[in-house]
């Protein structure tokens, strides 16, 4: 009509404004008015409360909206639902008797709205707080269950290096007795160097003596008589058979010998 300013869904006292008219038709909708300012005035200011009850009287739940009112102006939404919010019906009938023009339904709306609104991001916390857990109990069992496929297939290695792991120990102590058996003639060849390079020392050291004793000591065989001599010789003869026999180590020294 040519007065419409406003459409409402649902009845004249439980009805809400709506926006505009592409709003869906639902299934709890019963009818849409169509409002004008003839059919409804504009609402007079409101008032604060006087507590004057009236709302208390006409509540068909016998609910006390004076208080929710109160709670639901001050955002304690617990003390709404303590008061029993949600058994409103949203009747409308409290803010028709309402002497100070308050619109209790909206502010009932309104807190019923906000709870409903904490509740979801409540629960979409929790869903997502489950879901975390279940993904570190998911990450959690990931890594256990790697941790022993690791451990099996180290178990399975071990083993299969075992015999291997002893063939190379044993290869070691071959390799280092080899080893040891090859160095052995190596030392021993230096320790006859080092044997036959004294004993030529030694040698070396008798010669001079002897040729130090022959030049210093006179040889008193000048008057000596032929068999003296022949048994001197025979001395010597001796002496060299025994010296060219005695290994060079055991070769006395001449002046231990005359000692
Ligand atoms: S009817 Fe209005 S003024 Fe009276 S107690 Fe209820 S809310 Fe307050
Ligand atoms: S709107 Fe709610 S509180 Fe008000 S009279 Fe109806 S049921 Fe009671």
């Amino acid at each position: 009509k040519a007065d419409t300013s406003k459409y409402l869904m649902g009845g004249p006292m439980m009805g809400f404004e709506i926006p505009d008219l592409a709003a869906p038709v639902i299934k709890a909708t019963n009818c849409v008015i169509a409002g004008s300012p003839t059919l409804f005035p504009p609402s007079p200011p409101e008032m604060p409360c006087i507590r004057c009850g009236a709302c208390a009287e006409v509540c068909p739940h016998e609910l006390q909206p004076f208080e929710l009112y109160w709670f639901a102006r001050a955002r304690n939404f617990g003390k709404t639902q303590e008061y029993h919010l949600f058994d409103c019906i949203e009747c409308g009938c409290c803010s028709y008797v309402c002497p100070s023009h308050i619109p209790l339904v909206q502010y009932f709306r309104f807190a019923k709205s906000e709870i409903w609104s904490r509740e979801r991001e409540k629960q979409a916390a929790e869903a997502a707080k489950a879901r975390f857990e279940l993904r570190n109990a998911r990450a959690e069992r990931e890594q256990a269950e790697k941790a022993e496929r690791l451990a099996r297939a180290s178990t399975a290695r071990s083993s299969e290096r075992k015999p291997a792991s002893a063939v190379a120990s044993a290869a070691v102590v071959e390799a280092g007795v080899s080893g040891a058996l090859a160095s052995e003639p190596a030392v021993a060849s230096s320790a006859v160097d080092a044997d036959a390079q004294k004993k030529a020392t030694i040698v070396a050291a008798m010669e001079r003596a002897r040729a130090q004793r022959a030049a210093v000591q006179p040889r008193n065989t000048g008057q000596l008589s032929a068999q003296q001599q022949r048994e001197i010789a025979a001395i010597e003869a001796r002496r060299a058979a025994l010296q060219a026999e005695s290994p060079p180590d055991t070769v006395t020294p001449p002046e231990r010998a005359a000692e």
